[in-house]
């Protein structure tokens, strides 16, 4: 059956980093004659401006027909004053909860030929290659009671930290699989020296590893987790926590590669469809100059084919191609070393042109 896409430029350089994901993925379509249809919609404050609503009923309806989604970026300066339920990154919120996509993955990897764009030294980070498995949809951001109690003397505020077995196990699930399909480590994440919560995650986690006796099962504070991926990042295959961990961690891990242009991210729900987005936002300030780095887009377009699609033989090409983009010495703004680039609208047909090399080699 034909897999169905559903394209969502939003805000900022969305439109530009979608535009080259979808010049690649017209091209991919024709030359693998890959059965698949794709559409665009509007989201975030392009949607707000347009409908009065940051996730329209009819993007949202596109989107839960859809295997995979591409997310480009929401957010802007002049949508900053809107109230709480209007503002762009309400889209986000509800996308995740309304196709229930409990999953994040988000792998943080360094092009060695990128090594001088990282602020950590080179020996350090050479072949860093993680991937960060953080729980979406549960946890504190989620968690009630919650609230701010003004009245109270003094005032104060509160949020819950409340995860069932089934969530654990559902994101540990997800967790375990990856480290099998890698280098079989996983290290789980939480602060059980001090929270309920996390003493529950780490028996919930370390029971669902005797399902994987080949994966290798660690456990780490996350204090410990935030210092060790600065000293010594390459201990690490796949890393499991929950939503707050996991958002402070994974943030870390970007940053190790110095070039927030370059990463990916999958969020997947329990029938493996996805939404596919780069962890960069929506650049503003460099919003329409034809200067976004949309790497991190279509490596994002390769996971969409890798876990939504299934179709590994694309996923692979795609991020073959990036590689070799790499190591031919062509750069976007972000991350040349020298006043020699090309602009975001110049990338799309390298990489198509690397692909027909690639592919007529073989
Ligand atoms: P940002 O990621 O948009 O930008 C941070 C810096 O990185 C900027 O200097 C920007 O020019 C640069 N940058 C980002 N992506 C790049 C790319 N592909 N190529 C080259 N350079 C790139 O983060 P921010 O400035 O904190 O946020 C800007 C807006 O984006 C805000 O409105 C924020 O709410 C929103 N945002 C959206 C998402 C999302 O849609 N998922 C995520 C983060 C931030």
């Amino acid at each position: 059956m034909s897999k169905r896409i559903l394209i969502l430029p939003g805000d900022g350089i969305g439109p530009e980093v979608t535009g080259s994901a979808i010049e690649l993925l017209s091209f991919l379509q024709s030359f693998f004659s890959l059965d698949l249809t794709f559409k665009i919609e509007d989201v975030g404050g392009t949607a707000f401006d347009k409908t009065g609503y940051p996730l329209p009923i009819k993007t949202l309806e596109e989107a839960k027909k859809s295997d995979a989604i591409l997310f480009g970026a929401v957010g802007g300066p002049q949508w900053e004053s809107l109230d709480w339920d209007k503002r762009p990154e309400q889209a986000l919120l509800g996308l995740r909860k309304e196709l229930g996509l409990f999953a994040n993955l988000r792998p943080a990897f360094l092009f060695n030929e990128l090594a001088s764009a990282s602020p950590i030294k080179k020996e350090i980070i050479d072949n860093l290659n993680i991937l960060i498995v953080r729980e979406l949809t549960g946890g504190i951001y989620f968690g009630e009671p919650r609230g701010i109690n003004s009245s109270s003397n003094p005032p104060s505020a509160f949020n819950t930290m409340i995860y069932d077995k089934n969530e654990i196990e559902r994101i540990g699930r997800i967790a375990f699989e990856s480290a099998m399909k890698r280098n079989k480590k996983l290290c789980s994440v939480d602060k059980a020296n001090v929270l309920e919560v996390s003493k529950f995650w780490r028996e919930i986690i370390s029971n669902l590893s005797k399902d994987y006796p080949e994966v290798e099962l660690t456990h780490q504070l996350a204090d410990n987790t935030a210092m060790q991926l600065v000293l010594d990042p390459n201990q690490f295959d796949v890393i499991v926590s929950s939503n707050l961990f996991g958002d402070i961690l994974s943030d870390i891990a970007a940053t190790l590669t110095g070039s927030i242009g370059m990463l990916p991210s999958a969020s997947l729900n329990s029938s493996s469809q996805g939404m596919y987005e780069p962890c960069h936002g929506s650049a503003p300030d460099i919003a329409g100059k034809n200067s976004a780095n949309p790497l991190a887009m279509i490596l994002s377009l390769a996971m969409a084919f890798r876990y939504s699609l299934n179709n590994n033989q694309v996923a692979n090409i795609i991020e073959e191609s990036i590689k070799n983009f790499i190591s031919k010495g062509l750069r976007t703004h972000d991350i040349a070393s020298d006043a020699t680039f090309l602009r975001t609208d110049q990338v799309a047909p390298k990489l198509i042109d690397i692909i027909e090399e690639i592919s007529s080699a073989r």
